[in-house]
């Protein structure tokens, strides 16, 4: 008979497979090693009742982990498809950008979100600078890299995600601020390359753990990477539908919109809404003058010049032809024609200089008008009668001489 504290060949073989298993890290979803193919192979070993009653008691404890496990996995595996299905159906760039930051950190329960976007041409910057839903939350969050190379050799991995514990020097400046406990880095990669890495941070050490399997992060990181992919396009592609190609100014389909929006959250805060109408004085004459590209020119550097006298949550479009047409929230029409005055002087005092080198002397004639205070009417016609006060103001500034300001009549 055997020795009962000897344990039997198949015990041992058991437990060494569990030590295995457990070697290769505790995230629950990483395949075992085939415990009953591997014992299958074995040749038939001679076992006493007790041996075999040791044995069932360790396989059912075996089973019963087993189990354990699976259940754990199911949860997980839940919760990524969760989040990836909201991935998937966020309908803009500002909504995605907010699912993978703030709601992969609460979904998660995380205590840091950073999402680094390599952005070399300006692109997404470009995409949200103008995005009132791109607030200081999400921004706050979202890192847009302009140089490459210098990102890249902020992290370790370029393919597939690194778990480990906080590294100060390194982990702080992707936070923003110090963790400490663990963080995964996923880079980012589309068919085009690699697009950005999401950092995730948990003050847990034991959350990301360099051991942990990384299969359901690795494929959150796919999803990402192909949802960014496409709600960049899909942004472009309607930000064309509502830009000048000339100016790179929004056009008149995008102010009517902007426009009732403006309206609309000035007479629920009871703010103030001036507009200003902006016609170049004889533009005609500078066509027939220097001809039609001059002109074109001309009509880009006075959008520039325009742009660069305006807050950001300011809006300058190009109404049409030599005419554009500004959306100043929050500003009374006080403000508005102290402003339209500085564009109107700063524009007669220096002649444009441009890219073949004629110096071309323009000046505008401004009509300026504000939304009545306490406006009641109907956003979209109240925002209609604003736009043609200023626009009336603006053939008043023609009659009266051009290169001036006039402002309509205060409601
Ligand atoms: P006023 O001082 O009364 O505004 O005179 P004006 O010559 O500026 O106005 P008018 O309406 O007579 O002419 C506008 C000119 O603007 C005519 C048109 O050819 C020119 N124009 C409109 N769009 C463009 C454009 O995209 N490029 C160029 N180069 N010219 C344009
Ligand atoms: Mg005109
Ligand atoms: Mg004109």
């Amino acid at each position: 008979m055997k020795p009962h504290c000897a344990c039997s060949p198949r015990q041992q073989e058991i437990g060494e497979i569990r030590r295995l298993n457990h070697r290769k890290g505790n995230l629950k979803h990483r395949r075992r090693l085939p415990i009953d193919v591997q014992m299958k192979r074995q040749p038939p070993v001679d076992l006493s009742e007790q041996d075999l009653r040791q044995e069932n008691i360790m396989l059912r404890g075996l089973l019963q982990t087993l189990g354990q496990d699976a259940s754990h996995n199911h949860q997980v595996l839940a919760r990524f498809q969760e989040r990836e299905i909201s991935l998937l159906s966020a309908g803009d760039l500002v909504t995605l950008l907010q699912r993978l930051t703030d709601g992969m950190r609460t979904s998660f329960a995380l205590d840091g979100v950073r999402l680094l976007l390599l952005d070399p041409f300006h692109v997404i910057h470009d995409l949200l600078v103008d995005s009132p839903d791109a607030d200081a939350r999400l921004i706050r969050n979202l890192e847009l890299c302009t140089d490459v190379h210098a990102t890249l050799a902020r992290f370790h991995d370029l393919h597939a995600p690194w778990l480990g514990p906080w590294i100060d020097e390194s982990h702080r400046p992707l936070f923003g601020r110090r963790l400490g406990g663990s963080v995964a880095l996923l880079p980012l990669r589309q068919a085009g390359g690699l697009t950005g890495f999401l950092c995730l941070g948990s003050r847990d050490a034991q959350r990301f753990p360099p051991d942990q399997a990384t299969d359901f992060l690795a494929h959150l990181a796919s999803v990402a990477a192909v949802c960014l992919e496409n709600a960049v396009n899909r942004e472009r592609l309607r930000l064309a539908g509502l830009t000048d190609s000339l100016t790179g100014l929004y056009n008149r389909r995008h102010l009517r919109h902007r426009l009732e929006q403006e309206v609309t959250r000035a007479q629920r805060y009871g703010q103030r809404l001036s507009c200003l109408f902006v016609d170049a004085d004889h533009f005609k004459g500078i066509n027939d003058r220097y001809g039609h590209a001059v002109g074109d020119q001309v009509l880009t550097v006075l959008a520039q010049r325009l742009r660069s006298r305006l807050r950001t949550s300011d809006l300058a479009t190009r109404y049409g032809g030599e005419e554009f047409a500004v959306l100043l929230p929050q500003t009374d029409l006080r403000s508005a024609h102290n402003l339209a005055q500085e564009i109107g002087a700063g524009i007669a005092a220096s002649p444009l200089v441009l890219a073949g080198g004629e110096v071309v002397t323009v000046t505008v004639s401004v009509g300026v008008a504000s939304l009545p205070a306490d406006d009641r009417r109907d956003p979209r016609e109240a925002g209609e009668a604003l736009l043609q006060a200023a626009d009336a103001a603006a053939y008043g500034a023609k009659m009266a001489g051009r290169n001036c300001v006039v402002c309509a009549d205060a409601e």
